[in-house]
């Protein structure tokens, strides 16, 4: 892609109210618009780093046996009336009556579809196992929207739900989709945590949340001052840290993924039964599975950044290679910088090539600003000696690599692009 004919942006402050260092950077490099509060549109860059996102998570998914579906953000309130659910959201349902009468709501969460789906489904314990996955919009009224896309009232949410014939099968599949969520925020370069939670108005009697330290989450975690490591657990906290026992301190923590175990909460009420091997009638054991899609952007960008920018992993950057010419009044330059495009995007390299008429300054910071893992600069160097300067954004440590050297250079640098080196 080439800067000029593009749709990206970027200006040097953020709008007033902006309240995290994520958010500020979303809306610095226009990821994100806001329509209205709590409201956002994804502009070109915000939504190619959603999609690698996107992909990291339908990968492990398939993976680990998930077969996806779409299901629909409409739905009548009347499903939600039979498990009792309609009362216990409340307010944060968004619900109104359709031109027949329908009572309608947009789906908060699909536990009840999803069921009323299988329960036509499943006869026998030949329909079993299975779990099903989607990508797909939800809606919350919340009462008081932040942080950008942190807490909004219309987010991206891969929601997974698996059915089983007893505990022992939820029990394996439970474990299946932990390790997989563990894989998908590894693959992310997030640090994360698993910690035992309360299950809320999913229900279930075992959950698991997955948490990452983030200035814009709302939950608390205690990390070591030393060793950084870190704990869910005050009792844990306060008699210093497990590793190495220095002093512990509080800080924000942002739920990215969280997981149940529902056993018969939906199946039960809903009706999803089936024949056992010697034909007795039993309910389906559940488990549901949420990741919060988009609000995995901030939770990166929190931990990926400095005073100038973003540094994305390149696992989801939305750009790999920022290619910046430095004079585009050269001819020779402007040819270069084609040419580069046209050789790393041969290679698979994602790649922006910088081709504005601006000062090197205004290039330079914008790149760190953009953030992709590595830059290659066409400069006066490359003018007297053909040699392009690769530099990689995280260390801003640089090497010269001629034509020949410089798509190994680039992979090496992106090799190391990640944190833990
Ligand atoms: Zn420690």
């Amino acid at each position: 892609m080439f800067w000029t004919k593009s749709f990206i942006t970027t200006s040097k402050e953020a709008p007033e109210g902006a309240e995290s260092v994520s958010h500020r950077l979303m809306l610095r490099t226009q990821m994100v618009r806001m329509l209205i509060a709590g409201v956002y549109s994804y502009l070109p860059l915000g939504w190619r780093v959603l999609k690698k996102i996107e992909e990291i998570i339908r990968e492990e998914m398939v993976r680990a046996g998930a077969q996806e579906v779409l299901l629909p953000a409409l739905q009548p309130l009347e499903l939600w009336q039979k498990t009792g659910r309609d009362e216990l959201l409340g307010e944060t349902m968004l619900r109104f009556t359709d031109r027949r009468g329908r009572k309608l709501c947009l789906g908060p969460t699909h536990e009840e579809v999803v069921t009323q789906i299988a329960a036509h489904f499943v006869r026998s314990y030949r329909d079993l196992p299975f779990t099903l996955f989607q990508v797909q919009t939800k809606f919350r009224d919340e009462i008081r929207p932040r942080f950008g896309v942190v807490r909004s009232c219309e987010f991206i949410m891969k929601d997974a739900y698996s059915f089983d014939r007893d505990d022992a099968g939820l029990d394996k599949s439970y474990e299946t989709m932990r390790a997989a969520y563990e894989r998908i925020f590894r693959r992310m370069g997030l640090d994360f945590l698993t910690a035992k939670a309360d299950s809320g108005i999913i229900g279930g009697d075992v959950s698991h949340e997955f948490m990452v330290p983030a200035e814009s989450g709302e939950d608390v975690l205690y990390r070591c001052k030393i060793c950084r490591a870190f704990s869910s657990r005050q009792d844990t906290a306060d008699s210093g840290c497990p590793h190495c026992k220095q002093d512990m301190e509080k800080i924000n923590a942002l739920e990215v993924g969280h997981i149940f175990k529902l056993r018969d909460k939906y199946s039960d009420v809903l009706g999803v039964k089936y024949l056992d091997e010697s034909g007795r009638q039993r309910v389906v054991q559940m488990g549901c599975y949420g990741i919060g899609v988009s609000r995995l952007i901030p939770a990166v960008i929190e931990q990926n950044h400095d005073a100038d920018g973003i540094i994305w992993p390149r696992a989801v950057a939305p750009y790999e290679v920022m290619v910046v010419p430095v004079n585009v009044k050269e001819s020779g330059v402007v040819n270069a910088a084609v040419l580069l495009h046209q050789r790393l995007k041969e290679a698979g390299f994602s790649v922006l090539v910088d081709d504005r008429d601006e000062r090197a300054g205004v290039k330079f910071k914008d790149a760190d600003l953009l953030g992709s893992p590595v830059r290659i600069t066409i400069g006066n160097k490359w003018l007297q000696t053909k040699k392009f300067e690769v530099t990689d954004r995280r260390s801003r440590q640089s090497v010269e690599a001629q034509d020949a050297e410089l798509v190994a250079a680039v992979v090496r640098l992106l090799e190391g692009a990640r944190k833990d080196g």
